[in-house]
Protein backbone atom coordinates (compact mmCIF):
# COMPACT_ATOMS: atom_id res chain seq x y z
CA UNK A 1 0.00 0.00 0.00
CA UNK A 2 1.69 3.29 -0.47
CA UNK A 3 2.18 5.94 2.04
CA UNK A 4 -0.95 8.09 1.13
CA UNK A 5 -3.93 7.21 3.50
CA UNK A 6 -6.68 8.80 1.37
CA UNK A 7 -8.41 5.25 1.88
CA UNK A 8 -11.24 4.38 3.64
CA UNK A 9 -10.96 3.22 7.32
CA UNK A 10 -12.05 -0.42 6.06
CA UNK A 11 -9.53 -1.02 3.67
CA UNK A 12 -6.94 1.14 6.25
CA UNK A 13 -7.80 -1.78 8.51
CA UNK A 14 -6.53 -4.39 7.11
CA UNK A 15 -3.67 -2.78 4.75
CA UNK A 16 -2.52 -0.09 6.58
CA UNK A 17 1.42 0.32 8.63
CA UNK A 18 2.12 -3.25 6.96
CA UNK A 19 6.21 -3.99 6.71
CA UNK A 20 7.85 -6.97 4.68
CA UNK A 21 10.43 -9.08 5.89
CA UNK A 22 12.90 -10.04 2.81
CA UNK A 23 10.44 -13.28 3.14
CA UNK A 24 7.36 -11.33 1.12
CA UNK A 25 5.27 -12.73 3.73
CA UNK A 26 1.85 -11.81 2.92
CA UNK A 27 0.20 -11.80 6.49
CA UNK A 28 2.36 -9.45 8.87
CA UNK A 29 4.92 -11.37 10.91
CA UNK A 30 5.95 -11.70 14.58
CA UNK A 31 9.13 -10.25 15.63
CA UNK A 32 9.78 -12.17 18.93
CA UNK A 33 13.55 -10.71 19.62
CA UNK A 34 14.28 -8.32 22.45
CA UNK A 35 17.50 -6.98 20.40
CA UNK A 36 18.15 -5.95 16.45
CA UNK A 37 21.88 -6.13 15.07
CA UNK A 38 23.94 -3.45 13.51
CA UNK A 39 26.31 -4.21 10.53
CA UNK A 40 28.72 -2.15 12.19
CA UNK A 41 30.16 0.04 15.12
CA UNK A 42 29.79 2.65 12.90
CA UNK A 43 26.35 1.46 12.18
CA UNK A 44 25.53 1.06 15.79
CA UNK A 45 26.63 3.87 16.63
CA UNK A 46 24.52 5.98 13.78
CA UNK A 47 21.16 4.06 14.99
CA UNK A 48 22.20 4.78 18.84
CA UNK A 49 22.61 8.83 17.85
CA UNK A 50 19.02 8.63 16.13
CA UNK A 51 21.08 9.32 12.45
CA UNK A 52 20.07 6.10 10.70
CA UNK A 53 15.94 4.86 11.37
CA UNK A 54 15.71 1.09 12.22
CA UNK A 55 15.28 -0.71 15.95
CA UNK A 56 18.06 -1.14 18.51
CA UNK A 57 16.42 -2.89 21.45
CA UNK A 58 12.58 -3.83 21.74
CA UNK A 59 11.67 -2.04 24.92
CA UNK A 60 11.04 1.02 22.28
CA UNK A 61 11.13 -0.19 19.01
CA UNK A 62 9.65 -3.65 17.45
CA UNK A 63 8.83 -4.65 13.90
CA UNK A 64 5.48 -5.82 15.31
CA UNK A 65 4.62 -3.26 17.43
CA UNK A 66 5.59 -0.70 15.04
CA UNK A 67 3.02 -2.05 12.30
CA UNK A 68 -0.13 -1.76 15.13
CA UNK A 69 1.24 1.79 15.88
CA UNK A 70 1.09 2.91 12.12
CA UNK A 71 -1.80 0.92 11.28
CA UNK A 72 -3.90 2.36 14.63
CA UNK A 73 -2.56 5.79 13.29
CA UNK A 74 -4.07 5.56 10.07
CA UNK A 75 -7.33 4.77 12.12
CA UNK A 76 -7.12 7.62 14.02
CA UNK A 77 -6.02 10.25 11.38
CA UNK A 78 -2.92 11.01 13.80
CA UNK A 79 0.45 12.12 12.82
CA UNK A 80 2.05 8.75 15.33
CA UNK A 81 0.63 6.39 17.73
CA UNK A 82 2.94 4.96 20.64
CA UNK A 83 1.62 1.61 22.18
CA UNK A 84 1.78 0.35 25.68
CA UNK A 85 0.95 -2.48 27.78
CA UNK A 86 -1.85 -1.34 28.88
CA UNK A 87 -4.99 1.11 28.75
CA UNK A 88 -3.56 2.17 31.96
CA UNK A 89 0.16 2.41 31.32
CA UNK A 90 -1.22 4.81 28.16
CA UNK A 91 -2.43 6.87 30.77
CA UNK A 92 -0.22 7.10 32.93
CA UNK A 93 2.48 7.55 30.13
CA UNK A 94 0.45 10.93 28.90
CA UNK A 95 0.61 12.15 31.98
CA UNK A 96 4.29 11.73 32.81
CA UNK A 97 5.64 12.60 29.45
CA UNK A 98 3.41 15.84 29.12
CA UNK A 99 3.12 16.80 32.83
CA UNK A 100 5.27 18.01 35.53
CA UNK A 101 4.73 18.31 39.33
CA UNK A 102 2.72 21.30 40.04
CA UNK A 103 0.33 21.01 36.54
CA UNK A 104 -2.96 20.47 36.70
CA UNK A 105 -5.96 18.01 35.47
CA UNK A 106 -9.30 18.75 34.68
CA UNK A 107 -11.06 15.43 34.30
CA UNK A 108 -14.78 13.83 33.34
CA UNK A 109 -16.36 12.43 36.71
CA UNK A 110 -17.10 10.02 35.18
CA UNK A 111 -13.89 8.04 33.85
CA UNK A 112 -13.03 4.75 34.43
CA UNK A 113 -12.70 3.37 38.14
CA UNK A 114 -8.77 2.94 37.55
CA UNK A 115 -8.15 6.33 36.02
CA UNK A 116 -9.96 8.21 38.93
CA UNK A 117 -7.69 6.13 40.96
CA UNK A 118 -4.61 6.66 39.00
CA UNK A 119 -4.61 10.72 38.79
CA UNK A 120 -6.14 10.53 42.86
CA UNK A 121 -3.95 8.56 44.79
CA UNK A 122 -1.13 8.09 42.61
CA UNK A 123 -0.17 11.19 40.41
CA UNK A 124 -1.61 13.34 43.66
CA UNK A 125 1.29 12.20 45.47
CA UNK A 126 3.74 13.32 42.71
CA UNK A 127 1.94 17.11 42.69
CA UNK A 128 -0.29 16.84 39.38
CA UNK A 129 -3.70 17.77 41.03
CA UNK A 130 -6.68 17.02 39.65
CA UNK A 131 -10.19 18.23 39.19
CA UNK A 132 -13.07 16.32 38.17
CA UNK A 133 -16.12 18.05 36.44
CA UNK A 134 -19.30 17.22 34.26
CA UNK A 135 -18.65 14.92 31.30
CA UNK A 136 -22.01 17.07 29.70
CA UNK A 137 -21.97 20.57 30.97
CA UNK A 138 -18.56 22.38 29.29
CA UNK A 139 -19.11 25.17 31.49
CA UNK A 140 -17.95 23.54 34.87
CA UNK A 141 -15.26 22.90 32.52
CA UNK A 142 -14.40 26.23 31.68
CA UNK A 143 -14.89 26.99 35.70
CA UNK A 144 -12.26 24.34 36.50
CA UNK A 145 -9.28 25.94 34.89
CA UNK A 146 -6.32 27.08 36.77
CA UNK A 147 -3.23 29.28 35.33
CA UNK A 148 -1.37 25.80 35.99
CA UNK A 149 -3.68 23.61 33.99
CA UNK A 150 -2.07 21.15 31.46
CA UNK A 151 -4.37 18.79 30.38
CA UNK A 152 -8.47 17.84 30.04
CA UNK A 153 -9.42 13.87 30.32
CA UNK A 154 -12.74 12.68 29.06
CA UNK A 155 -14.22 9.65 27.77
CA UNK A 156 -17.30 9.62 25.28
CA UNK A 157 -19.69 8.08 25.78
CA UNK A 158 -19.01 6.98 29.13
CA UNK A 159 -19.22 3.92 31.41
CA UNK A 160 -21.22 3.32 32.67
CA UNK A 161 -24.24 5.37 31.36
CA UNK A 162 -22.72 6.17 28.30
CA UNK A 163 -23.07 9.86 29.04
CA UNK A 164 -21.79 11.68 25.35
CA UNK A 165 -19.66 14.93 26.06
CA UNK A 166 -18.85 17.59 23.51
CA UNK A 167 -15.41 17.18 21.89
CA UNK A 168 -15.10 20.70 19.66
CA UNK A 169 -16.26 22.55 22.98
CA UNK A 170 -13.86 20.91 25.28
CA UNK A 171 -11.55 21.10 23.05
CA UNK A 172 -11.90 24.79 22.71
CA UNK A 173 -12.07 25.46 26.04
CA UNK A 174 -8.66 23.51 26.83
CA UNK A 175 -6.93 25.37 23.84
CA UNK A 176 -7.98 28.67 25.11
CA UNK A 177 -6.81 27.98 28.56
CA UNK A 178 -3.44 26.82 26.77
CA UNK A 179 -4.41 23.06 28.23
CA UNK A 180 -4.54 19.51 26.06
CA UNK A 181 -7.65 17.85 25.77
CA UNK A 182 -6.79 13.82 25.40
CA UNK A 183 -9.86 11.75 24.93
CA UNK A 184 -10.04 7.93 26.05
CA UNK A 185 -11.77 6.62 22.79
CA UNK A 186 -11.71 3.60 24.11
CA UNK A 187 -15.81 2.95 23.69
CA UNK A 188 -16.60 3.81 20.71
CA UNK A 189 -12.91 3.09 18.56
CA UNK A 190 -11.85 4.93 15.34
CA UNK A 191 -14.74 2.70 13.66
CA UNK A 192 -17.53 4.64 15.15
CA UNK A 193 -15.67 8.31 16.28
CA UNK A 194 -12.41 10.13 15.41
CA UNK A 195 -11.72 12.72 18.10
CA UNK A 196 -8.52 14.11 16.56
CA UNK A 197 -11.29 15.41 13.68
CA UNK A 198 -13.35 17.14 16.30
CA UNK A 199 -10.23 19.24 17.95
CA UNK A 200 -8.94 16.72 20.52
CA UNK A 201 -4.93 16.68 21.00
CA UNK A 202 -4.12 13.38 22.21
CA UNK A 203 -6.49 9.85 22.14
CA UNK A 204 -6.00 7.27 24.32
CA UNK A 205 -6.58 3.44 23.54
CA UNK A 206 -7.16 0.33 26.02
CA UNK A 207 -6.70 -1.62 23.15
CA UNK A 208 -7.69 -4.45 25.40
CA UNK A 209 -11.13 -3.80 24.23
CA UNK A 210 -12.45 -3.11 20.86
CA UNK A 211 -9.18 -2.88 19.10
CA UNK A 212 -8.65 -6.34 20.02
CA UNK A 213 -11.98 -7.30 20.00
CA UNK A 214 -11.94 -11.05 21.18
CA UNK A 215 -10.75 -10.57 24.95
CA UNK A 216 -6.95 -11.64 24.37
CA UNK A 217 -5.03 -9.56 25.41
CA UNK A 218 -4.00 -6.33 27.06
CA UNK A 219 -2.84 -3.53 25.27
CA UNK A 220 -3.33 0.14 25.10
CA UNK A 221 -2.11 3.38 23.08
CA UNK A 222 -1.63 6.83 22.87
CA UNK A 223 -2.12 8.99 19.61
CA UNK A 224 -1.32 12.83 18.70
CA UNK A 225 1.09 14.97 17.03
CA UNK A 226 4.68 14.39 16.22
CA UNK A 227 5.87 17.01 18.87
CA UNK A 228 3.50 15.45 21.32
CA UNK A 229 4.19 12.65 21.34
CA UNK A 230 7.63 12.86 21.32
CA UNK A 231 6.97 13.26 25.11
CA UNK A 232 5.21 10.27 25.57
CA UNK A 233 7.65 7.98 23.54
CA UNK A 234 10.32 9.69 25.37
CA UNK A 235 8.37 7.83 29.06
CA UNK A 236 8.63 4.65 27.22
CA UNK A 237 11.79 4.28 25.82
CA UNK A 238 13.18 5.08 29.82
CA UNK A 239 10.12 3.52 31.81
CA UNK A 240 9.14 0.34 30.01
CA UNK A 241 6.14 -0.25 29.82
CA UNK A 242 6.12 -1.45 26.64
CA UNK A 243 3.64 -3.47 24.37
CA UNK A 244 4.74 -7.21 23.97
CA UNK A 245 5.07 -8.08 19.88
CA UNK A 246 2.52 -11.24 20.80
CA UNK A 247 0.33 -8.94 21.78
CA UNK A 248 0.68 -6.39 19.00
CA UNK A 249 0.15 -9.46 16.77
CA UNK A 250 -2.87 -9.93 18.22
CA UNK A 251 -4.55 -6.30 18.08
CA UNK A 252 -2.85 -5.92 14.71
CA UNK A 253 -4.84 -8.40 13.24
CA UNK A 254 -8.07 -8.08 15.22
CA UNK A 255 -8.34 -4.46 14.37
CA UNK A 256 -8.47 -5.56 10.58
CA UNK A 257 -12.22 -6.43 11.40
CA UNK A 258 -12.71 -3.58 13.66
CA UNK A 259 -15.16 -1.90 11.29
CA UNK A 260 -17.69 -5.49 10.74
CA UNK A 261 -17.69 -5.72 13.90
CA UNK A 262 -18.60 -2.48 15.91
CA UNK A 263 -21.08 -2.18 13.18
CA UNK A 264 -22.34 -5.16 14.48
CA UNK A 265 -21.85 -4.50 18.03
CA UNK A 266 -24.29 -1.07 17.08
CA UNK A 267 -27.06 -3.14 15.23
CA UNK A 268 -27.62 -5.33 17.86
CA UNK A 269 -27.21 -3.20 20.82
CA UNK A 270 -29.89 -0.58 19.29
CA UNK A 271 -31.74 -3.63 18.65
CA UNK A 272 -31.01 -4.40 22.40
CA UNK A 273 -31.66 -1.09 23.75
CA UNK A 274 -35.08 -0.10 21.98
CA UNK A 275 -36.65 -3.58 23.26
CA UNK A 276 -35.45 -2.42 26.63
CA UNK A 277 -37.04 0.63 26.07
CA UNK A 278 -40.33 -1.41 25.52
CA UNK A 279 -40.28 -3.39 28.75
CA UNK A 280 -42.36 -2.91 31.53
CA UNK A 281 -39.95 -3.65 33.99
CA UNK A 282 -37.78 -1.46 33.22
CA UNK A 283 -37.63 2.07 34.21
CA UNK A 284 -35.51 3.68 31.51
CA UNK A 285 -32.32 3.13 29.16
CA UNK A 286 -29.42 4.51 28.24
CA UNK A 287 -27.91 4.28 24.77
CA UNK A 288 -26.95 7.38 22.97
CA UNK A 289 -28.70 5.98 19.49
CA UNK A 290 -31.70 6.58 21.38
CA UNK A 291 -34.09 9.31 20.56
CA UNK A 292 -34.83 9.13 24.42
CA UNK A 293 -30.80 9.37 25.26
CA UNK A 294 -29.95 12.97 26.97
CA UNK A 295 -27.31 13.52 24.17
CA UNK A 296 -29.17 12.12 21.08
CA UNK A 297 -27.67 14.71 18.61
CA UNK A 298 -24.82 15.09 19.96
CA UNK A 299 -23.73 11.56 19.85
CA UNK A 300 -24.88 11.09 15.95
CA UNK A 301 -22.87 14.68 15.38
CA UNK A 302 -19.40 13.00 16.66
CA UNK A 303 -20.31 9.12 16.50
CA UNK A 304 -21.25 7.00 13.71
CA UNK A 305 -23.28 4.86 15.62
CA UNK A 306 -24.39 4.55 19.21
CA UNK A 307 -21.84 2.39 19.91
CA UNK A 308 -21.85 -1.44 21.54
CA UNK A 309 -22.93 -0.63 25.26
CA UNK A 310 -26.33 -1.06 26.46
CA UNK A 311 -27.44 0.38 29.83
CA UNK A 312 -30.81 0.45 31.76
CA UNK A 313 -32.51 0.94 35.13
CA UNK A 314 -34.44 -2.25 36.61
CA UNK A 315 -38.48 -0.66 38.72
CA UNK A 316 -37.44 -3.36 40.80
CA UNK A 317 -34.09 -2.63 42.55
CA UNK A 318 -30.80 -4.53 43.48
CA UNK A 319 -33.29 -7.76 43.50
CA UNK A 320 -34.19 -7.23 40.25
CA UNK A 321 -30.91 -6.55 38.45
CA UNK A 322 -28.94 -9.48 40.64
CA UNK A 323 -31.95 -11.61 39.73
CA UNK A 324 -31.88 -10.97 36.10
CA UNK A 325 -28.08 -11.05 35.44
CA UNK A 326 -28.49 -14.80 37.87
CA UNK A 327 -31.01 -16.02 35.47
CA UNK A 328 -28.25 -15.64 32.29
CA UNK A 329 -26.83 -18.50 30.57
CA UNK A 330 -25.69 -17.40 27.39
CA UNK A 331 -24.62 -13.71 28.39
CA UNK A 332 -21.55 -13.86 31.08
CA UNK A 333 -21.16 -12.23 34.51
CA UNK A 334 -18.09 -10.38 34.07
CA UNK A 335 -17.15 -6.29 33.39
CA UNK A 336 -15.27 -6.71 30.60
CA UNK A 337 -16.75 -5.35 27.36
CA UNK A 338 -15.38 -5.03 23.87
CA UNK A 339 -15.61 -8.80 23.48
CA UNK A 340 -17.22 -10.58 20.63
CA UNK A 341 -19.51 -12.16 23.84
CA UNK A 342 -22.24 -10.35 25.58
CA UNK A 343 -21.13 -9.83 29.20
CA UNK A 344 -23.46 -8.45 32.38
CA UNK A 345 -22.78 -6.41 34.86
CA UNK A 346 -24.16 -4.77 38.21
CA UNK A 347 -22.27 -1.49 38.10
CA UNK A 348 -23.21 -0.91 41.69
CA UNK A 349 -21.60 -3.46 43.56
CA UNK A 350 -19.08 -4.36 40.73
CA UNK A 351 -16.96 -1.52 38.75
CA UNK A 352 -18.27 1.36 40.71
CA UNK A 353 -18.46 -0.33 44.83
CA UNK A 354 -15.50 1.33 45.90
CA UNK A 355 -17.60 4.88 45.17
CA UNK A 356 -19.99 5.69 49.03
CA UNK A 357 -23.65 5.11 48.13
CA UNK A 358 -23.74 9.08 47.44
CA UNK A 359 -21.52 9.03 45.12
CA UNK A 360 -23.10 6.61 43.22
CA UNK A 361 -26.14 8.50 43.90
CA UNK A 362 -24.87 11.43 42.31
CA UNK A 363 -23.53 10.10 39.67
CA UNK A 364 -26.69 8.81 38.69
CA UNK A 365 -25.84 5.08 39.07
CA UNK A 366 -29.01 3.31 40.65
CA UNK A 367 -29.09 -0.23 42.55
CA UNK A 368 -31.42 -1.21 39.69
CA UNK A 369 -28.74 -0.21 36.90
CA UNK A 370 -27.40 -3.50 34.53
CA UNK A 371 -24.93 -2.77 31.77
CA UNK A 372 -24.71 -4.77 28.73
CA UNK A 373 -21.67 -5.05 27.31
CA UNK A 374 -23.70 -6.16 23.63
CA UNK A 375 -21.69 -8.80 21.83
CA UNK A 376 -22.08 -10.40 18.27
CA UNK A 377 -24.53 -13.28 19.37
CA UNK A 378 -27.58 -13.64 17.47
CA UNK A 379 -30.15 -10.83 18.65
CA UNK A 380 -32.77 -13.33 19.25
CA UNK A 381 -30.35 -15.56 21.09
CA UNK A 382 -29.31 -12.78 23.74
CA UNK A 383 -32.58 -11.19 24.29
CA UNK A 384 -34.46 -14.63 24.98
CA UNK A 385 -31.42 -15.08 27.94
CA UNK A 386 -33.06 -11.47 29.36
CA UNK A 387 -36.30 -12.19 28.54
CA UNK A 388 -36.10 -15.12 31.14
CA UNK A 389 -34.86 -13.31 33.67
CA UNK A 390 -37.28 -10.13 33.42
CA UNK A 391 -40.19 -12.28 33.34
C1 LIG B 1 -10.56 -0.90 30.30
C2 LIG B 1 -10.47 0.57 30.20
C3 LIG B 1 -9.28 1.24 30.51
C4 LIG B 1 -8.05 0.52 31.03
O1 LIG B 1 -7.50 -0.32 30.07
P1 LIG B 1 -6.60 -1.61 30.46
O2 LIG B 1 -6.18 -2.10 29.12
O3 LIG B 1 -7.48 -2.55 31.22
O4 LIG B 1 -5.47 -1.12 31.27
C5 LIG B 1 -9.24 2.61 30.35
N1 LIG B 1 -10.32 3.29 29.92
C6 LIG B 1 -11.49 2.68 29.62
C7 LIG B 1 -12.63 3.49 29.15
C8 LIG B 1 -11.60 1.31 29.76
O5 LIG B 1 -12.77 0.71 29.49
Amino acid sequence: MSEDNDYDIETLAVRAGTVRSQFNEHSEAMFLTSSFMFGSAAEAAARFKGEQPGPIYARFANPTVNMMEARLAALEGAERCVAFSSGMASILATVMGLMKAGEHVVASRSIFGSTVQLFSNILGRFGVETTYVSPTDPAEWRAAVKPNTKLFFVESPSNPLTEVSDIRALADIAHAAGAWLAVDNCFCSPALQKPLEFGADIVIHSATKYLDGQGRVLGGAVLGSKDLMEGVFTFLRTAGPTLSAFNAWVILKGMETLSLRMDAHSRNALALAQWLEAQPQVARVWYPGLPSHPQHELAMRQQKTGGGIVSFELKGGKNAAWKLIDATKLLSITANLGDTKSTITHPASTTHSRMTAEQRAAAGIGDGLVRIAVGLESMADIQADLARGLA
